[in-house]
């Protein structure tokens, strides 16, 4: 049986050496410069969106065409500066609109159209600052706001975020949810503090879950999580069941602490392979299912001792540090299995790790993590979600070349990377 007591600088070396994806853009044409899009044509720095044409500088969006400074948009066209917005046409600097036609300026509109500066309105035409106005008049007093230079739109939103504060809004941002917490929540239940998600289910600290499908009995998974059941500690991937700490996978089955897989199961601590469903693998190593068994529970020890509690932590953390974290939370669990199971909300309250600010588990995050043995965590949700995104690069674009077929690519990765970087077609054609 092989020694467990490297695993950490083993994985490390695996991660480093296995070649990273330069774009994860495809099935897309003149789509270079930006990142995780897929089915758009003619696009410029569009990052994490689909079935786009002729968008830039816009991200987290669907079906955008002719649109331009765009984000978590759906269905728009010949659209301009727009936040949240849904099925609009010819509409700019908007906010939370859905169904609406040649607005400006304007905040919470549905199935409105032909409005200007307004707020929290339904069903409206001709409309300026909520007011109404015959068609004759609208467009004489939309001659009156300039909006064609800087100190115009500067004045126009100075005038609307005053406007804005005198109109009561909604206190959350949902539809179709039942007993749900979090913001821009959608056709879900039973979520707790999840963010821009969809279609998700018993879950908590879910963000940006809003491709088709999101999550069902999850916790700190997002962003990117789509159809998961039962993860952990997952960003960017899909497909995923009973898998915990992984990053960049797609179709996994039991599996923990593995960066950039797919098709696969029963892997532990691996990196960049594919297809691997004829056994056990450890550091991307066959092996046998009771060495699996019996070394996994050995290597958790280690990552445990060495205060490695998420997917980062193992990719990044100074085990010197983390050696003390986990005296640090020795302490704490001493402290709190003396006055029983966590009975009370002072017990479930700790501070955390990284930033020091209060936080309070809660009880179907307790369940969850005794039912699956995860490590109560020692960090707040605000930090867990922020090493998630931590993973992955700036949206900056440089061109470089692939490491394997010295194509032109234009990639996240700079030049000097300490990663093997290889284009979509080279690194799906080289998984091992
Ligand atoms: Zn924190
Ligand atoms: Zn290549």
């Amino acid at each position: 049986m092989k020694d467990n007591a490297n695993f950490i600088e083993k994985f490390r070396h695996l991660f480093l050496i296995s070649p990273q994806c330069g774009s994860w853009t495809r099935a897309s044409e003149n789509c270079d410069y930006g990142d995780i899009s897929t089915n758009s044509k003619d696009c410029y720095m569009l990052f994490n969106s689909g079935n786009c044409r002729n968008a830039y500088y816009s991200e987290d969006s669907r079906v955008l065409t002719d649109a331009t400074d765009c984000s978590l948009c759906e269905n728009c066209e010949l659209c301009y500066e727009c936040v949240d917005c849904d099925t609009c046409y010819d509409s700019n600097f908007c906010q939370d609109c859905t169904n609406c036609r040649n607005i400006n300026f304007s905040y919470d509109l549905r199935r409105c159209n032909d409005c200007f500066g307004c707020c929290t309105m339904r069903d409206k035409q001709y409309c300026i600052f909520n007011e109404q106005f015959s068609k004759e008049e609208y467009e004489k007093k939309m001659k009156m706001f300039d909006y064609s230079n800087a100190a115009g739109i500067a004045y126009i939103w100075q005038k609307l975020e005053e406007f804005k504060k005198k109109n009561p809004r909604m206190y959350i941002h949902e539809h179709d949810t039942t007993e749900c917490t979090g913001d821009y929540i959608y056709h879900s239940k039973n979520c707790h503090m999840c963010f821009d998600t969809r279609h998700t289910e018993d879950s908590g600290y879910i963000y940006q879950a809003n491709l088709d499908q999101g999550t069902k009995d999850s916790w700190d998974c997002g962003p990117i999580p789509t159809v998961m059941d039962l993860c952990y500690d997952i960003a960017y991937s899909d497909y995923l069941f009973k898998c915990k700490h992984v990053y960049w996978a797609s179709r996994l089955k039991d599996s923990e602490w593995c960066v950039n897989c797919m098709e696969s199961e029963n892997l532990f601590g691996c990196a960049y392979v594919k297809n691997r469903h004829d056994g056990f693998y450890i550091l991307n190593e066959k092996v046998s299912e009771a060495e699996y068994r019996e070394r996994t529970v050995e290597i958790k020890k280690i990552l445990l001792e060495n205060g490695i509690y998420t997917l980062h932590d193992l990719i990044n953390k100074d085990l010197e540090e983390g050696k003390k974290d986990e005296k640090k939370r020795l302490e704490l669990v001493a402290h709190s299995t003396r006055h029983g199971a966590l009975a009370s909300s002072k017990e479930r309250e700790r501070n955390c790790f990284i930033c020091n600010d209060k936080f309070e588990l809660v009880q179907a995050e307790i369940d969850f993590y005794k039912k699956w043995d995860i490590t109560w965590p020692v960090y707040c949700p605000e930090c867990r979600s922020k090493q998630r995104y931590a993973l992955r690069n700036e949206r900056k674009m440089y061109k470089r070349v692939c490491d394997k077929c010295k194509k032109t690519l234009i990639s996240t990765f700079p030049n000097d990377s300490k990663f093997v970087v290889y284009c979509l077609r080279c690194w799906h054609e080289n998984l091992v």
